[in-house]
């Protein structure tokens, strides 16, 4: 019999001292508080274990446009797990669902022509695998020094240790960074396309290219790219034969109002990165999805170089996959652009009415996507002091008010489900000033 004796029971302390050691959660909280468990889902609601309805302003993590209960989904993963719940696509061996799914894909990507696709189960993997490509693919090319990877300040890619050592805040990287390779060798640049945009564009190759660019105020969330600013990476990394890779984990599938952020900035990357809205969230799966000058040198060389030794258990994981490739009908028949075009104005002008307020310093955003800093305005955009922890002040006023954002340190952000209503987009507004004027 299993005995869990030193995990506290859920009692009338609830679920303090519970046994989980849950992901970017200090260890006292996992301890000495209570989280707030999440029970069920009903369109862009959420509810917890006591019943209490939160409007979910942040789609989860970023990732389920389609909010809860979508039938059809849950009719896709219902059908897939009765016929066939698993087989894996090792060695040439695959599942339908799996070819369907990229075949789909493919067709997606019509400003920029994309060849193949390689399943994940996250976007943090669909990262590492990224890495793993380019370093196949330049040794293939016979340049295996070229493996130096620049990526932004303030970015996210995920947290595994390569995903990790890839971000750009310190807080994902302390104690994990992997260190790569030799600053005179760089064979790619990853891109998140738009949150925590860099104020001043990377200087690649160390030396080779700097730019300074409106400066924009501020730490972290949803910081907006100046309008040339991808034009003039790219004209850069094309110069010195750098691979693009664009993480689109967050910005894929409608969030910025175009299929994918490189649609909204005209960018034409070698490789993209993809997760979250990929399946709504309703089964993990990310993917890296493979433009043909990749792709040709991979076919072409892998009899020499020998097999691209990696993938997981869960790549192409039918399920997923047949969920994935309900998402993607639903996104099309729904016309989910036109929906995500139709709702964002009334957000992005809602929330942007309260800049004014004493200790909102920018709003920022677009599409579906907004992130909100708060500084001390009566001594020009003052940081707060950190102790004062404003945002996780503001988030816990959201959460008194039914709503749930995502805090980060002074900065809060929301990225609502495409699905909501208008009534549901001035709930939104209202309640985010409700929160504001406790805060204030
Ligand atoms: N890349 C970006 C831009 C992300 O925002 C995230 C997660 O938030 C990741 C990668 C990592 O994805 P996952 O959490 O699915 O591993």
């Amino acid at each position: 019999r299993w005995n869990s004796t030193n995990v506290a029971p859920v009692d009338d302390e609830g679920y303090k001292g519970h046994g989980m050691l849950a992901p970017f959660t200090a260890g006292w909280q996992t301890t000495d508080s209570n989280p707030l468990v999440i029970e069920k889902s009903e369109g862009s609601y959420v509810y917890d274990v006591n019943g209490k309805k939160y409007l979910d302003a942040l789609a989860g993590l970023w990732c389920n446009p389609l909010g809860g209960n979508e039938p059809r989904l849950i009719a896709a993963a219902t059908k897939q797990l009765n016929t066939l719940p698993f087989y894996h696509s090792f060695w040439n061996r695959t599942t339908k669902p799996s070819l369907d799914l990229a075949r789909e894909l493919l067709g997606m990507f019509t400003s920029n022509e994309m060849a193949k696709v390689f399943f994940t189960n996250s976007g943090s993997d669909a990262n590492d695998t990224q890495v793993k490509l380019v370093w196949y693919y330049n040794n293939a090319l016979g340049r295996p020094n070229k493996k130096k990877i620049i990526a932004r300040t303030k970015s996210y890619h995920g947290s595994t240790l390569i995903s990790a050592s890839l971000s750009g805040y310190d807080v994902y990287r302390n104690w994990f960074l992997l260190r790569v390779a030799s600053p005179h060798y760089i064979n790619i640049l990853i891109c998140q396309l738009h949150l925590y945009c860099t104020p001043i564009a990377p200087i690649i190759g160390d030396i080779i290219f700097q730019v300074r660019l409106k400066r924009i105020m501020g730490a972290g969330g949803v910081i907006l790219p100046p309008k040339t600013y991808f034009e003039k990476i790219q004209a850069v990394v094309k110069k010195y034969d750098i691979l693009f890779i664009a993480d689109e984990v967050i910005c894929g599938f409608g969030r910025l109002g175009t299929m994918f952020g490189c649609d909204k900035y005209d960018i034409k990357p070698d490789l993209v990165t993809i997760a979250k809205a990929l399946s709504s969230a309703y089964m993990p799966i990310g993917a890296v999805v493979v433009s043909p000058k990749v792709a040709d040198v991979i076919y072409s060389q892998s009899n020499k170089l020998g097999t691209f030794s990696h993938g997981f258990t869960y790549s192409g994981h039918p399920v997923a996959c047949a969920v994935a490739l309900e998402t993607l009908k639903i996104y099309q028949e729904r016309n989910i652009l036109d929906q995500v075009n139709r709702i964002s104005p009334t957000f992005q002008d809602g929330v942007k009415a309260f800049s004014s307020s004493p200790i909102v310093g920018e709003i920022r955003g677009t599409g579906l996507i907004l992130g909100t800093e708060f500084t001390d305005n009566k001594s020009p955009h003052e940081l707060f002091p950190p102790e004062w922890k404003i945002g996780a002040y503001f988030g816990a006023q959201c959460e008194k008010h039914g709503m749930l954002v995502r805090v980060a340190g002074d900065s809060i952000m929301m990225s609502p489900p495409f699905i909501m209503t208008s009534n549901e987009v001035d709930e939104l507004i209202s309640k985010f000033g409700k929160a504001l004027k406790d805060t204030e």
